[in-house]
């Protein structure tokens, strides 16, 4: 058995239990390491809510994670370290921003930073990026690099 199946098997044990505080820790550690190492292969979905309503999904048909916006965030908040916020980087096309925050809107992932250099008052400005936008980003825990 490899990590991914390991890791797999113990997603699912914690999924199909109560959870518990103690579990909670170790199934977000156990989803990052998923999300990280697994060569994912995406599958695109609809699953419906009703008759009328149906809604779009994103999931990896080997780790079976549910790549959404919803995970992103747990997976961010799991990765980055709140103590170490000043230090917060995000990456992306090459630019440096810091970073100053990070939150789920309308099903989007958005990041703000200051745009230090370019505009000399230092206005916040956003980004919103979807959930799969995130495979292959480089997360620690004081960056995000997005490439
Ligand atoms: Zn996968």
């Amino acid at each position: 058995m490899n990590e991914i199946d390991q890791c797999i098997t113990i997603k699912k044990i914690i999924e199909n239990n109560p959870k518990t505080d103690n579990t909670r820790v170790v199934y977000n550690h156990v989803c990052a390491v998923l999300f990280e190492t697994c060569n994912h292969y995406l599958v695109h979905d609809y699953i419906d809510i009703n008759i009328d309503k149906s809604v779009s999904i994103c999931y990896c048909s080997k780790c079976m994670l549910t790549i959404h916006a919803d995970f992103i965030y747990s997976y961010l908040k799991f990765k980055l370290d709140n103590t170490k916020r000043k230090e917060w980087s995000f990456y992306y096309n090459n630019i440096h921003y810091c970073m100053t925050d990070f939150f789920i809107d309308n099903d989007k992932i958005v990041i703000t930073v200051f745009l230090n250099n370019i505009s000399k008052s230092r206005k916040p400005n956003c980004f919103h990026f979807k959930g799969v936008d995130f495979i292959n980003t480089h997360v620690s825990d004081t960056h995000i690099v997005m490439t």
